[in-house]
Order: structure tokens, then C-alpha cells, then sequence
């Protein structure tokens, strides 16, 4: 088995990223600017966004972070999501998700300009995805991709399962792992309305869990050789941290690690790709690469 390190190829991706903008900047280019909006105190968010900042630092971005207390109005970040488009040394932005019940998320996605929607959550950033055209692609996915990549795993005519199907996790994983010329896979996609999921894991080459249910994925649901790719991040209380928690995984690591090839560790490993992809699609929308 070999562990699939994400926290060693992210940082070996960002300083290629910095050496680009040192290019850049030294061909009197501009500095590309990441804004980051951040509503209320959820410790995971609070967690994401500092690792966002700090990742823009070591990628010689200019990052900004706009904070909102939980009352914010749907109306006023509706503002600031308008003022952000407008403003044009901001290159991209996110607003951190999830946000309070009353605002409506799709709402604040589909008020971002999709030329600067670095998540890759914006319908139009979506679609083109889905056929294939050059655009922002959801970092978590497009992480994976990277890393699968980065190892050397085929994945051409695999059959790969994708545990999940939210918006920004399994159904643009799925897509890209089906893309021609990209993944090439055969794709099945599970969720809490499949039938056994056992059986449709035990067949695939290449499993993506992402479900946010700890342990879920068991040794008996891994054939041999498998290619194991751990999403989950639930925080399960953990009297020996300092924190009080730690981060768990979808697989059950020690058990699954014994059958399979290759396997990501939770954490260390999907997650840094998560942020590493930001800064790649930060980097690209500041090239203007995709949009004019
Ligand atoms: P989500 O929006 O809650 O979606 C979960 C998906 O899993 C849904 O499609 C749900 O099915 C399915 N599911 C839940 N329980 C299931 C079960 N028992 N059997 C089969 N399917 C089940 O979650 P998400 O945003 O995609 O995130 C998934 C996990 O990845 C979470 O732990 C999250 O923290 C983590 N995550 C990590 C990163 C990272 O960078 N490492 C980034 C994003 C997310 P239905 O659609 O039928 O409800």
C-alpha cells in the first residue's frame, strides 16, 4: 500500500504557484488577490479560511478576508458579493459556505460573477464543466484529480465508485472521473437511496468517499488493490486533543490501508489538495486564463 501524501504534493504545487507569480510580478504584472467571505464563528469555516489566507501568503497572493456575524442579511452580503464584482483588483472570490439558514445559498452563487467564482459553484462555472469547456472546477475534485494524477493512477477504463452526490464533492467528481480525454472512467455514483453500496464498492478499482459518515467504507468493501480516495472530514470528539476533536475519515483507515494499493490519510490528505486547487484556480482567473 502506498499512502497518497496530499500535504507534500499541495506544497510542492503552491511553491510552483509562487514562482509563477514571482514571474509575473517581475514582468510587471499584477499581484493576483483572493477574497474570501466569511459569515459568523463555525469553527470548520473559521479552520478552512485561515488555511485559505495563510496558503495565499505562501503563494505570493494578496488575500483579503471580509467577516460577517451570523445576522447578516441575505441583502447585505448580496452587496458585498456585487461590490466584489465590481471591484477590480479583486481577481476572485468565495463565500464560505454554509451559511445561516436564512440566507439562501444558490442565491449568493448565483450572484457571484462567474469570471471570478474561484469554487467553481456558479452554474455557468458547472456546465462548462460538464461539457468539457475550460473553466473554474471545484476544488475538492479537481484536487483529487491533481493527485490521482500526481501518483501516476490510471484511471482510464477504470470502474470508479463515487460515494455522494452533493453539488460540490460527488457530482462534479463523478463528472470529471467520466470526462473524455480526462478521467475515461466508468462512473457509479451512490448515495442514501442506493442499493447495496457493498457490492457496488467490492467491483470498483477506484473508490471516492464522500459522504461525511465516519468509518463508513470497510475492508470487506474493498477488493484487493483498490485505489482508495478519503473526502470525509467529520469532527469526532477526542478527549486526548487539545482541541477536544479530530478530523475522521469515510474509511476505516487501518482495515481498508491492509487491502488496497493506494489511499489517502485523513488528514494530510484530500483536504490540503482542496486549498492547493483554490490557489491554482486563483492564479488562472488573475491570468485571465478562462475569461476575459
Ligand atoms: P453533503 O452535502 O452532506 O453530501 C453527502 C452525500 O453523502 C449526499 O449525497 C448523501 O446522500 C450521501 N450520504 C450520506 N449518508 C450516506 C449513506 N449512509 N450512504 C450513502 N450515501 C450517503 O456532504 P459534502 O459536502 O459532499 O461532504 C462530504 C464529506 O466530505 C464531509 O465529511 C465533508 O466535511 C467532507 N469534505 C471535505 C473536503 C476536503 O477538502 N477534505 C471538502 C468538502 C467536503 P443524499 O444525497 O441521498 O442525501
Amino acid at each position: 500500500m502506498q499512502l497518497i501524501d496530499g500535504k507534500a504534493t499541495a506544497a510542492a504545487i503552491k511553491a510552483e504557484i509562487a514562482e509563477e507569480v514571482k514571474e509575473i510580478l517581475a514582468a510587471g504584472g499584477k499581484q493576483p488577490h483572493l477574497a474570501a467571505v466569511l459569515v459568523g464563528h463555525d469553527g470548520g469555516s473559521e479552520t478552512y479560511v485561515k488555511n485559505k489566507v495563510i496558503a495565499c501568503e505562501q503563494c505570493g497572493f494578496k488575500s483579503t478576508l471580509i467577516r460577517y456575524e451570523d445576522d447578516v442579511t441575505e441583502e447585505e452580503l448580496l452587496l458585498c458579493v456585487d461590490r466584489l464584482n465590481k471591484d477590480s483588483d479583486v481577481d476572485g472570490f468565495i463565500v464560505q459556505l454554509p451559511l445561516p439558514k436564512h440566507i439562501d445559498e444558490q442565491k449568493i452563487i448565483m450572484a457571484i460573477d462567474y469570471r471570478k467564482d474561484v469554487d467553481g459553484f456558479h452554474p455557468i462555472n458547472v456546465g462548462r464543466m460538464a461539457i468539457g469547456l475550460p473553466c473554474f472546477i471545484s476544488a475538492t475534485p479537481l484536487g483529487i484529480i491533481t493527485l490521482l494524477k500526481h501518483y501516476g493512477i490510471e484511471t482510464s477504463g477504470k470502474k470508479c465508485v463515487v460515494l455522494g452526490r452533493s453539488n460540490i464533492v460527488g457530482k462534479p467528481m463523478a463528472q470529471l472521473m467520466m470526462q473524455k480525454n480526462f478521467g475515461d472512467a466508468t462512473v457509479t455514483v451512490c448515495h442514501s437511496h442506493s442499493k447495496d453500496l457493498k457490492k457496488e464498492c467490492f467491483e470498483a478499482d477506484i473508490i471516492i468517499a464522500a459522504i461525511g459518515r465516519p468509518n463508513f467504507v470497510t475492508a470487506d468493501m474493498v477488493k484487493d488493490g483498490a485505489v482508495i480516495v478519503d473526502v470525509g472530514t467529520t469532527r469526532v470528539p477526542d478527549a486526548t486533543r487539545k482541541s477536544g476533536f479530530r478530523l475522521n475519515g469515510d474509511v476505516k483507515f487501518d482495515e481498508v490501508a491492509q487491502k488496497c494499493s493506494f489511499i489517502t490519510p485523513v488528514p494530510g490528505g484530500v483536504g490540503p489538495m482542496t486549498i492547493c486547487s483554490l490557489m491554482k484556480n486563483t492564479l488562472a482567473a488573475g491570468k485571465k486564463e478562462y475569461y476575459k
